[in-house]
């Protein structure tokens, strides 16, 4: 299963102007949709535990159409949409959906698995269905460290040929790799890698225990804050995008350092981080189950309705799980009381994974609010 990952800019990645935080209430700008659960790999992150075989109960050809219809009711502009699984190519529909997605005008993502059945003629077909941009994983440096995590042999090899036959076909790329203590070391050995394939964007994904992930371990708070800080120096290099997700508090380090570094936030805000500013688990981002469930995230698994019995668009709008998320005011613990809170606002989802609680703090940050003796930097609302 290939990670959840947007295709952009900032936290889960963002392109374009930055909607107001009101917007976010009204329409995500990021919506994920988990075609199918079905994935020939065995990652042992997965979080949705994916299985060769299909789900019987996965939303059908006409299902999956009727949705897509539904999802441009957000209004005028189509929220960026990112086809994503298991690996989506196992559905023998999927260049069906992914046409009648093109035709309806949404802006297109797909992120398939690294395995045999993503030829050069399957990335050519994506590219002339109008999708954008195509995320693959790289979650080691080297075909030993890459399999291991991804459970069959060979994936690593599969997944730099896909990378560049990719490019080769005019697609964007979004390289995705995960953090956690097993990764950590092997980070700058990845970021070269990723550097010699013409990407459009790294994002690097803090785990989440959830799914297989759960037998995986997380990196210190102390170990967030110096990636963070890394990954902000390399920003300054790298000829590509650095992004994370579930990891908003990079926004604060990237923030804070790009302030001491006498930047204007008019600046700051037309940067890949400033765009994400305010971006989080149900505020911009929804995700859409292989049954029809609606959750704030992909790592959150809180139902908020289901696309076969309710509206999902008033699922968004006006579910008390939606809602209740996106109220900072309702935050816990040192998110409710940080100055960040509407610019980062920590991940929603691990902080339900560590507290069962989707507005807790999020226990990877290791900020104590007002350390930095600033006032509420709201940069997201304005
Ligand atoms: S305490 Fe919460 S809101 Fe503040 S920087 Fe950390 S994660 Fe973000």
């Amino acid at each position: 299963m290939t990670s959840v990952i947007g295709p952009h800019n900032g936290e889960h990645g963002v392109s374009g102007r930055r909607p107001s935080r009101l917007v976010y209430s009204e329409a995500p700008i990021l919506i994920y949709w988990e075609t199918t659960r079905a994935c020939d790999l065995a990652c042992r992150h997965c979080r949705a535990e994916a299985h060769a075989e299909r789900d019987p109960n996965e939303l059908t050809t006409s299902e999956g159409k009727a949705l897509l219809e539904k999802l441009r009711g957000f209004g005028k502009r189509a929220p960026h949409l990112v086809l994503t699984g298991g690996d989506p190519l196992k559905r023998p529909d999927f260049f069906t959906l992914l046409e009648h997605s093109s035709k309806l005008g949404f802006r297109l993502s797909v992120a398939p698995s690294g395995t045999d059945a993503l030829t050069q003629e399957v990335l050519r077909r994506f590219k002339n269905c109008g999708v954008e941009s195509i995320s693959l994983s790289f979650d080691g440096s080297t075909p030993e460290r890459h399999d291991g995590f991804r459970g069959v042999p060979g994936c690593f090899v599969r997944t730099v040929e896909a990378a560049r036959a990719a490019r080769a076909e005019g697609l964007d790329l979004q390289i995705n790799s995960l953090v956690t203590m097993q990764t950590r070391e092997d980070l700058p050995e990845i970021y070269r890698l990723v550097s010699g394939l013409d990407v459009m964007r790294w994002s690097l994904f803090f785990l989440i225990q959830v799914g297989r992930g759960q037998g995986i371990r997380e990196i210190t708070p102390e170990e967030v804050e110096s990636v963070h800080n890394w990954l902000y120096d390399l920003s300054k290099e790298a000829s590509f995008a650095i992004a994370t997700t579930e990891a908003p508090h990079f926004r604060r380090v990237a923030l804070t350092r790009m302030r001491a570094e006498g930047i204007p936030l008019a600046k700051i805000r037309e940067t890949s981080v400033g765009r994400g500013f305010g971006i989080r688990d149900g505020n911009g981002i929804m995700f859409i189950s292989h049954t029809g469930e609606v959750y704030p995230a992909g790592f959150l698994p809180l139902v908020a309705g289901n696309v076969r019995s309710a509206d999902v668009v008033e699922i968004y709008r006006e579910s008390p799980v939606f809602k209740r998320i996106r109220d900072t005011a309702q935050f816990g613990g040192r998110c409710g009381r940080c100055e960040f809170r509407e610019t980062c606002g920590g991940s929603r989802a691990r902080a339900y994974a560590a507290y069962g609680d989707p507005l807790a703090e999020d226990p990877a940050c290791g900020y104590q609010p007002g350390e930095y003796g600033l006032q509420l930097v709201n940069l997201a609302d304005e």
